[in-house]
């Protein structure tokens, strides 16, 4: 299949007054049509600025792209280089092409005008339809996002509505345009359990049905598993491992995975016993200041002088699975 998003060495840094943070350095990704692409890491791992990048949102920040390429697949079949776009060509993207959504819908949504107002918004700029005609198409996207009576919950406003109902107007609003791409940055991590696995759902749902491609954002290896095809661990900046969610979650061959995944309190080992719950130890490295060699090896139990020494690259474990771990093939993880 030919993706719908193409990221390649992608590399994006932060001049700030006390140096330059590489937030996102050297990132090659992509994601298929109707498929799910997890992006998994701690927070400041890198992977929120590269959904940014990707929206180029970054604008008005001390954030610039150094390096690398966007490539996004229209439903045309265009072929469109993102970083090379005029700011007016962008936001027509961003309008039609591609919608973001973020773990808070009240930033997003404006609350002076009702949920209503701002889905038919969205779909009077994108499709160019009446204000009568808008309207009804809200009250079936409110609908379609799992708002029940939404002939009521069309004129009520973003405050009078719940946080989950909040995140499944955003959603709306992100489907008016009709979106190939939908990126998703921690939408659930506001909300509570029961309602965190209601929108999993829901945009699970969507996705299949609407065929869009999803980039879900998360810090949360257990989503992962629930929504995603593929996925890809960051950390420090870089993608460490990537592939099918079935052979990285069963078979992790990067330490950081593996550690992630002793994270998840419900796991269970072969025997069915829970494994014990350990906290990675450590914390991130200083962004201004990487170390030299692997960048986890302060955080690696598996450590060894060599991978002070040596930057691993990534490397192919078996077909599309690759891990950033010059031991990966000698642990037993
Ligand atoms: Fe750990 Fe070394 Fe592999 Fe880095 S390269 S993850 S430090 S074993
Ligand atoms: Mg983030």
């Amino acid at each position: 299949a030919q993706h719908v998003l193409s990221v390649v060495d992608l590399k994006t840094h932060f001049f700030t007054d006390a140096g330059v943070i590489k937030a996102v350095n050297g990132v090659t990704l992509s994601v298929d049509e109707g498929e799910t692409l997890a992006i998994v890491g701690e927070s400041g791992s890198g992977k929120s600025v590269t959904g940014l990048t990707v929206m180029r949102l970054l604008g008005r920040t001390t954030a610039k792209v150094v390096g690398g390429s966007i490539h996004f697949r229209g439903r045309n079949e265009e072929n469109t280089d993102l970083l090379a776009l005029s700011e007016k060509a962008m936001s027509r993207i961003r309008g039609h092409d591609i919608a973001m959504i973020f773990q808070d819908p009240m930033s997003s949504l404006n609350p002076v005008f009702t949920v209503g107002d701002q889905v038919a918004e969205s779909l009077r700029v994108h499709k160019g339809l009446s204000k009568r005609g808008a309207r009804l198409q809200a009250i079936e996207l409110l609908r379609q996002v799992g708002i029940s009576e939404p002939e009521k919950r069309v004129d009520a406003y973003p405050h009078e509505l719940s946080g989950g109902m909040r995140q499944r107007v955003m959603i709306a609003v992100a489907l008016a345009c009709d979106p190939r791409l939908l990126i998703a940055d921690e939408p659930t991590t506001a909300l509570d359990v029961t309602i965190q696995a209601q929108i999993i759902d829901l945009l699970r749902k969507l996705q299949k049905e609407l065929r869009m491609a999803l980039i879900f954002v998360t810090h949360d290896l257990k989503l992962v598993k629930q929504i995603a095809d593929h996925v890809a661990v960051m950390y420090a900046s870089q993608v460490v491992e990537e592939g099918p969610v079935d052979q990285v979650l069963a078979n992790p061959r990067h330490p950081y995975t593996r550690a992630l995944l002793d994270c998840i309190p419900s796991r269970r080992d072969g025997d069915g016993n829970r494994r014990t719950l350990k906290p990675i130890p450590g914390t991130m490295p200083n962004p201004l200041s990487p170390p030299d060699g692997c960048r986890f090896h302060a955080r690696c139990a598996y450590a060894q002088p060599e991978c002070v020494a040596i930057e691993p690259e990534l490397q192919v474990v078996e077909g599309k699975h690759v891990t950033r771990c010059i031991r990966w093939q000698e642990l037993a993880l």
